[in-house]
């Protein structure tokens, strides 16, 4: 498996389709002829948007290009039409500090990212800032002390879920995880039988855990999930920003365009420059007539920018 990532991977993982029957279903019954020039839904979707609002068909028609309609629309700073077209990454290789400017961008977006709760960090893999990037000496400097975060990372997990399997902790785990559960009032009995032992209240239990060895041994084995998921919530504080991480993005043109903009900005941080510019570059292609606007332009040091006259639409 590879431990260090010097570049984000971008995965298009959703893009839109538009239903030609559907359209035309509309046309035929409320509008009329509708000439553009793309089979791209992408460009499609947000030029029959935009014609909605002037029910701009048949005679009414004015442009009968995509491209000029959406770059009109671009021009004058029509940006809700540009809402119509989504488009779904799922990005990896990028680092939790990256991640950590990238939920920032609220308007237009969802974000699904990996749990540091949930998913043991044992095997974590990092990126390297690109400032220390092809240095060996900075290089390895940050690899050692991502070496020595997982160690300890993994001593904090095991000691902590070891710490939390007392007789009171073992019932609250069992308690928390609903695998104690209340029956009659103030009783709780476990989702499978234990012993015979049924139906105690949760002193009761906790008394069995600290008295029957293999009782205490029923609950550590029942609750090692609850408790391992509980000492990572606390161990990963020695995780570094470097951390890689896994985000499923789904962003409305107009939003993309917006993030586009302010993080391929000259005065973005460099890893998530880097990400912006791949992004400009992966929609410019996908959706030229929405993102081709968009310039990137390598910088002095060999790293890039975008930039476009049309900001903030
Ligand atoms: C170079 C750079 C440096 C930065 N440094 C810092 C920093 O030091 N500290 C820090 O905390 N953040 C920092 N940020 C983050 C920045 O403040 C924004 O949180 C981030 O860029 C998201 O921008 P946004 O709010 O425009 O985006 P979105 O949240 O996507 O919003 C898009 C647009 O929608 C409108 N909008 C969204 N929400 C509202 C609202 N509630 N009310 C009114 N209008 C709204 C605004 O017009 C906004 O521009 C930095 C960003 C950049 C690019």
């Amino acid at each position: 498996m590879q431990k260090y990532f010097k570049r984000a991977n971008i995965y298009l993982v959703g893009k839109q389709v538009m239903p030609a029957e559907e359209v035309q279903r509309f046309l035929d019954n409320e509008a009329d002829v509708w000439i553009t020039d793309t089979d791209n839904p992408a460009h499609r979707i947000p030029e029959l948007a935009g014609r909605i609002c002037y029910m701009s068909f048949g005679e009414k028609q004015g442009r009968k290009d995509n491209n000029s309609y959406l770059s009109n629309i671009i021009k004058v700073g029509h940006g809700s039409v540009l809402e119509h077209t989504v488009y779904s990454l799922l990005l990896t290789g990028i680092s939790r500090s990256l991640t950590h400017e990238l939920v920032r961008h609220r308007a237009g977006f969802a974000y699904s990212q990996l749990s540091q709760r949930y998913v043991d960090e044992t095997d974590a893999q990092f990126v390297i800032p690109p400032a220390v990037q092809d240095d060996p000496e900075l290089e390895k400097t940050l690899q050692d002390f991502c070496d020595v975060s997982l160690k300890v990372y993994g001593e904090l997990t095991d000691k902590l879920a070891e710490k939390y399997a007392t007789p009171t902790g073992l019932v609250d785990f069992a308690l928390r995880e609903e695998q104690l559960t209340e029956g009659e009032t103030g009783k709780f009995t476990f989702g499978e039988a234990v012993e015979g032992h049924d139906n105690l209240s949760i002193d009761e239990w906790r008394s069995r855990a600290a008295e029957s060895e293999s009782i205490a041994k029923f609950f550590k084995k029942k609750t090692i999930r609850a408790r391992r998921k509980a000492a990572r919530e606390a161990a990963r504080a020695v995780l570094p920003n470097a951390t890689e991480t896994k985000i499923f993005v789904t962003g409305n043109a107009r939003a993309w365009r917006h993030f586009i903009e302010l993080r391929g900005d000259i005065h973005a941080e460099a890893e998530i420059r880097a990400l912006a510019c791949d992004v400009a570059r992966l929609l410019k292609k996908e959706a030229p007539n929405l993102f081709g606007d968009y310039e990137i332009v390598e910088l002095p040091d060999g790293t890039e920018r975008t930039r476009t006259t049309h900001r903030k639409v």
